[in-house]
């Protein structure tokens, strides 16, 4: 039971992800106006805009004018659902549960965002990292050690708080240091922007969240998927080589596993060197 009003709590969210998808990279405000048909811009009644149900009751058209609903919005809204039962499998019910699920919806609107206008936007990055720096002391991830380096030793004794927070400041920097370096190499080598600062900053905001061991293996994780996705478009010949695929959307992928399955994979990674 308790699991099912999880589940309808996660698709009443992704139904305002939606919003937050269509209206942020326009810039209008995601509180007014109420939904609206983009065809017909008739106000959609609450009850064709319950997730899931009202797709399916008017078979993905609008009541009104008859035009196609895509079929995206469901598909957001049954990703987010699954995601938030996913955290809460795994977290139970934790505050570590509540920020998981949070940015659980921070991906999925970034991805659709990233996919649609190839950006990510600063109202969204900013604002997470000023969350993760401020959530750090609470937020003691499995992956965010105390101090990395052995920076405890240099530095003078400080509390818990202290010490979490600086370790969510260095995540921060490292994150988003890979792909800025890499960003700025490319553009000396082939004179071509590369990696968008969007994926810089949302970086910046994951390494805040999972501290810098969390925002390596992001990292990596990213980039692999990344390269396989692409080379497999690029053998079915469904993507030209010298055009750009959107970085944000395998790096929220990265950043997902991370969250749920970061340890382990770090674990299974040196386990791996030792043999
Ligand atoms: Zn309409």
């Amino acid at each position: 039971m308790i699991f099912v009003i999880v589940l309808l709590f996660g698709l009443i969210v992704g139904s305002f992800l939606n919003v937050c998808i269509a209206r942020i990279p326009l810039e209008i405000s995601i509180v007014t106006p109420r939904s609206y048909c983009p065809q017909c811009k008739t106000p959609i009644r609450w009850y064709d805009n319950l997730p899931l149900v009202s797709f399916a009751v008017l078979r993905g058209r609008c009541r009104t004018c008859g035009q196609h609903i895509s079929w995206r919005y469901p598909l957001v809204e049954l990703l987010n659902g699954l995601l938030f039962l996913w955290a809460i499998f795994e977290f139970g019910f934790t505050g570590e549960a509540v920020l998981v699920m949070a940015l659980c919806s921070t991906l999925v609107v970034i991805t659709f965002i990233d996919l649609d206008h190839q950006i990510i936007p600063d109202v969204i990055t900013f604002p997470g990292m000023v969350i993760g720096l401020a959530v750090a002391p609470f937020f003691m991830s499995t992956l965010a050690v105390p101090l990395p380096f052995g920076l405890g030793i240099i530095l003078p004794p400080m509390g818990q708080n202290a010490a979490a927070f600086l370790n969510a400041f260095i995540g921060l920097v490292l994150g988003g240091a890979p792909l800025y370096l890499i960003g700025l190499l490319w553009e000396k080598l082939r004179k071509v922007e590369a990696m968008g600062g969007g994926d810089v900053k949302f970086m910046a905001m994951v390494g805040s969240f999972l501290g810098w061991k969390g925002a390596f293996l992001t990292i990596m994780l990213g980039a692999m998927a990344g390269s396989v996705v692409g080379v497999t478009l690029i053998l079915l010949k469904k993507h030209q080589a010298d055009k750009v695929i959107p970085f944000g959307p395998f790096l929220a992928f990265g950043t997902l596993l991370t969250m749920f399955r970061g340890p382990e994979i770090i674990a299974w990674y040196l386990g791996f060197i030792r043999i």
